[in-house]
């Protein structure tokens, strides 16, 4: 079991953070343009990224709150943390 940085609480055990999916998936600006397979397509399809990626996470058992995560996703472990309102880190 790992630590998750929660970026208002510190460390905690991984069991206490759900997962969100994942990061900066903007809303269609022309939504009720869209047809049924292009909104199924922002709904359902996201990317399958092998490496880094980033993650929306939210400390479930502590003070609720979402946050971004990248998380490399060949080893599980989380690379940096952010707020949603931050730009996310470059990683190599
Ligand atoms: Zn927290």
């Amino acid at each position: 079991m790992q630590l998750i940085e929660c970026p208002w609480c510190g460390p905690r055990e991984e069991v206490d953070f759900s997962y969100g999916g994942q990061a900066h998936v903007p809303y269609p600006e022309n939504s009720l343009d869209l047809s049924d397979e292009q909104w199924a397509h922002y709904v359902f399809f996201r990317d399958n990224t092998k490496g880094a990626f980033r993650e929306r996470w939210m400390h479930s058992a502590g003070c609720r709150r979402w946050f971004n995560a990248v998380r490399d996703t060949t080893t599980y472990r989380f690379l940096a943390v952010y707020a949603l309102d931050e730009k996310a880190p470059v990683i190599p």
